[in-house]
């Protein structure tokens, strides 16, 4: 069973909401999203699922999704994950239209914080982040006011403007608004709307010397663009209550342009052997464990992309998964059975030897000048796709197979090749074993097989069968290439879950790097970040940098559907 193609629709419960909203005119029947990354680090697969949420709700209802860079930290961001990011959302196939940014409304947001003191709706504290939340309280443990909580209006805009020009030193003072400290849900207990900060901006340099928290800036420029469904992920169920009360506050004073926007929240993506998280994918770059963010064994999309993974594939999957408030965890394997299905059709097939083991034909003819003859032999290019149409190859009495499809003492049921086995060289002729060459410890370096000139192009005449195929590439005509093989970088399902510390579970062996691998000649027409099959083996992809070194995407065999047999 490979990933399903003919299918129901997945569940998608925000489409639902939009339904409703539409049969009540909520939103007068427009439906805008956002996605809201933070520009300090690349994209990855889970925020792939985010991407794919937001912008696919906006094509269902003909509606329009941007890209707001939520910029509201100086220390962390930089502008060269903005080009990174809009390139990777381009990549995953959806269009990014002008990218707007949280920092072109600084200045908005700072009226509105204004506006909220003149209504006593905010107050200057002078303690420390430490105190603020210590005094924050608990579930069932009382909070407890600030002495500031109480400063007249006069004093803290004073105060909140002497904050922005630059008066006072970094978490000095804060302005928070004044909601109720005995409120059961702790983000509203007089949340923090700005903090000082002295760092410079990757957009409005020094010019700012407070910045907006997540809070305060999400949902007022989601007001300011008119976002109608402004998606999030699980964790922020709790931030919906000030998330509504600081539109409700903005609403009543009339101030919103649009209608007031609504926030939802869906499931995290979650993968097994998976780690999802921008900080901790760094530490691996930071600590040598991988090569950068495009390792392809990392699960950015700058990772996936070099490892050969089609963005198609990727929608498909989460279209096939859909959107839930239910969090889980799906695994690795059915994107990857989505990645194979999709390379099925569109990679072209192709011929290499990993580890080679050199075979001599002992009755090849040669020719009037006593060189071996070259037989030209037609291949299919992709038997999925007929417009591919065939290539040839060349081959003569000496060529490459992979060590493990000879055995000279073979097991019970083992049908490549073996002392007298006849077997089919694919596209080429039937050959036979006749024997092998063996060093001093026993160690093959050669085999020796006699072809029957009748099966030319892999069949016989007469009708006789052989129990296997196997490739080969012709050794006076072969490609040299170097291969990335790839085991999962973390090896437990979830990673940390029993060893307590994700970096615990990572394979330092998860990269196996093989060279002098043979490939036939048309490889070396591959273009730089194609995807071809290679025959028996599974896809990989020529790397866009290195000429000669292709990456593992996938394997032939599908382990999704193993994993679903095991489950039934
Ligand atoms: P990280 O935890 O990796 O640092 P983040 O949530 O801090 O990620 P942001 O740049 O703030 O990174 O994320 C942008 C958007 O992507 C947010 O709306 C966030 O909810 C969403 N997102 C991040 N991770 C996932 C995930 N695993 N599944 C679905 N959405 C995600
Ligand atoms: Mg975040």
């Amino acid at each position: 069973m490979s990933a399903p193609t003919d299918r129901p629709a997945a569940a998608n419960f925000v489409s639902d909401l939009v339904v409703a909203d539409n049969e009540q005119g909520t939103f007068g029947g427009r439906v805008q999203t956002r996605f809201p990354p933070e520009p300090n680090g690349f994209l990855h697969i889970g925020h792939a699922k985010a991407i794919t949420v937001d912008f696919e709700l906006a094509h269902e209802f003909g509606g329009i999704c941007n890209l707001r860079f939520d910029d509201t930290n100086p220390d962390t961001e930089d502008t060269s994950y903005v080009a990174a990011i809009i390139d990777d959302i381009a990549w995953l196939g959806y269009e990014v239209g002008e990218p707007l940014f949280t920092s072109d409304y600084f200045e908005q947001l700072y009226r509105w914080a204004e506006l909220f003191i003149e209504q006593g709706k905010a107050y200057v504290d002078d303690q420390d982040g430490e105190t603020i939340s210590a005094q924050r309280g608990g579930y069932g443990k009382p909070g407890v006011e600030s002495p500031h909580r109480d400063r007249p209006i006069e004093e803290n805009l004073d105060l909140f403007r002497r904050m922005r020009a630059g008066e006072f030193a970094d978490g000095s003072k804060v302005l928070r608004a004044k909601i109720d400290m005995q409120h059961e849900n702790m983000q509203m207990r007089d949340p923090v709307m700005y903090r000082i900060r002295s760092g410079h901006h990757h957009r409005t340099g020094d010019a700012w010397k407070i910045y907006p928290t997540y809070d305060w800036a999400h949902g007022q420029s989601d007001a300011i663009e008119g976002v109608t469904h402004s998606l999030c992920t699980l964790e922020f169920d709790s931030h919906r209550p000030l998330y509504d009360w600081y539109l409700d506050q903005l609403a009543e004073a009339g101030k919103l342009p649009f209608e007031q926007p609504r926030q939802t929240e869906f499931a995290r993506l979650e993968l097994t052997h998976t780690m999802t998280s921008k900080r901790k994918l760094l530490r691996l770059i930071e600590q040598g464990l991988v090569d950068g963010w495009d390792d392809p064994r990392m699960p950015t999309l700058r990772g996936l992309r070099r490892r050969g993974y089609p963005a198609e594939s990727i929608r498909e999957f989460f279209d096939f998964i859909g959107v839930s408030r239910t969090n889980s965890r799906n695994e690795i394997e059915l994107l990857e059975s989505f990645v194979r299905t999709r390379l099925n059709k569109v990679a072209q097939r192709r011929m290499a030897v990993l580890r080679p083991l050199e075979v001599v034909i002992d009755n090849w003819p040669v020719d009037a000048a006593g060189e071996p003859v070259v037989e030209l032999v037609e291949l299919v290019n992709n038997p999925e796709n007929a417009d591919d149409g065939t290539r040839t190859a060349p081959f003569t009495g000496r060529f490459w197979i992979e060590q493990d499809d000879f055995m000279a003492e073979p097991p019970p049921k083992y049908y490549r090749l073996t002392p007298g086995r006849e077997v089919r060289l694919r596209g080429a002729f039937f050959v036979t074993c006749v024997g092998f060459d063996a060093d001093a410890d026993g160690h093959v370096e050669r085999v020796h097989v006699t072809y029957d000139p009748e099966t030319r192009g892999g069949n016989a005449p007469d009708g006789r069968k052989v129990k296997s195929t196997m490739h080969w590439v012709s050794a006076g005509h072969a490609v040299d290439i170097d291969v990335a093989l790839y085991e999962r970088l973390f090896a437990a399902e979830v990673p940390g879950e029993k060893t307590g510390d994700v970096f615990d579970d990572l394979d330092a062996d998860s990269r196996e790097l093989l060279t002098g691998c043979k490939a036939e000649p048309a490889l070396a027409e591959t273009e730089p970040g194609a995807v071809v099959q290679f025959e028996r083996l599974g896809y990989f992809a020529l790397d866009t940098d290195q000429p000669h070194l292709f990456h593992r995407t996938v394997g032939l065999r599908d382990e999704w559907a193993n994993i679903q047999k095991r489950k039934n």
